[in-house]
């Protein structure tokens, strides 16, 4: 993924990077480059339009333009403002926001998003994740009464990342299954639950409402949305709708082992104000990765 947007700018900064003396018009006429260049890899407008102009007024502002590498000095402007964008701090290592689980056990992360986006495949890659990296005691379970064989799916990708599912009780309702994952989580003095929660074709506001009541009577320490990034601004406009109503701490892309344009992937911290903390980069259970802001940014710039 990045492949297009990287090329793009990377013509753009080499041009850039290769001139011995800027002016304030070279670099209006670069940015309206990388404007394009950003929607064309389908980032919400008032994002590239905000990114656009911080990085213009850093760069016409600042000592920038009278210095011995005009260029370079922009393109590094650039460079800190996507790593910020993508959601890491300029001065720091831009590293992966890791999963805070610093709770009570059990510690209860709920995995909201739409149907389809990659939800239940998520869950088990990251208990999976929690169980062989971190020596947690998982336990996962599905509160997706909507679709059929939700349940049993999660159940499956139990089995197949070993880590132990709530028994499937038919009929049970999603705030029901979440008090009763609860009860069993601390008897089998679970660390961490994951509770994977219905999605829907569209946002509604029956899904909103289901959510507000997971959440209110399991207090998750985590609440991850999960987007996929293929499906570009639409992935930006259900991450508006859901951190509007649910109060999120982090996002997981998946799909981008496909060829999404990463518009997605750059709009949503603007949009959600939470960091992306994992991407799902395959179908199987240990297709996932911490989200690495700087090294994405690096990624993009070439
Ligand atoms: P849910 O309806 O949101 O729970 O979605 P699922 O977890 O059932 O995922 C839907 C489909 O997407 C499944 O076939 C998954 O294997 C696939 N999938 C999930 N995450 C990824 C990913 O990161 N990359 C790819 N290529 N496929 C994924």
């Amino acid at each position: 993924m990045f492949d297009n947007l990287s090329d793009r700018l990377t013509g753009v900064f080499d041009r850039l990077r290769g001139r011995g003396s800027l002016n304030e018009q070279d670099v209006r006429e670069a940015m309206r480059e990388v404007r394009i260049a950003l929607l064309e890899a389908d980032v919400a407008l008032p994002v590239a339009r905000d990114f656009i102009n911080r990085v213009t007024e850093k760069a016409v502002g600042q000592q920038v333009l009278k210095s011995v590498t005009p260029g370079q000095q922009v393109v590094k402007i650039v460079n800190d403002e996507l790593v910020a964008m993508l959601g890491g701090d300029a001065e720091g290592a831009g590293e992966a926001e890791p999963l805070h689980l610093d709770a009570r056990p059990p510690v209860v992360i709920m995995m909201v998003g739409l149907q389809g986006s990659g939800k239940t495949t998520s869950t088990a890659k990251i208990a999976r994740l929690l169980k062989d990296k971190q020596g947690k005691k998982p336990m996962m379970a599905s509160l997706d009464v909507n679709r059929p064989a939700a349940q049993e799916q999660l159940k499956v990708l139990g089995e197949q990342a070993g880590v132990a599912t709530l028994p499937i009780v038919p009929g049970q309702q999603p705030v029901d299954i979440a008090r009763r994952a609860l009860e069993s989580a601390k008897l089998q003095a679970v660390d961490v639950l994951l509770l994977d929660t219905a999605g829907r074709l569209h946002v509604d506001e029956a899904l909103m409402a289901e959510m507000k009541a997971v959440a209110s009577v399991s207090a998750p320490t985590e609440v991850l949305l999960v987007v996929d990034s293929l499906t570009g601004q639409d992935a930006v406009n259900v991450a508006q709708s859901f951190s509007d109503e649910v109060p999120l701490t982090g996002v997981v892309l998946t799909r981008m082992d496909g060829d999404a344009r990463g518009g997605a992937a750059l709009s949503m911290r603007a949009v959600t104000g939470k960091p992306i903390k994992f991407a799902g980069t395959g179908e199987k259970l240990d297709a996932i990765e911490p989200f690495h802001p700087r090294r994405v940014a690096d990624r993009i710039l070439g």
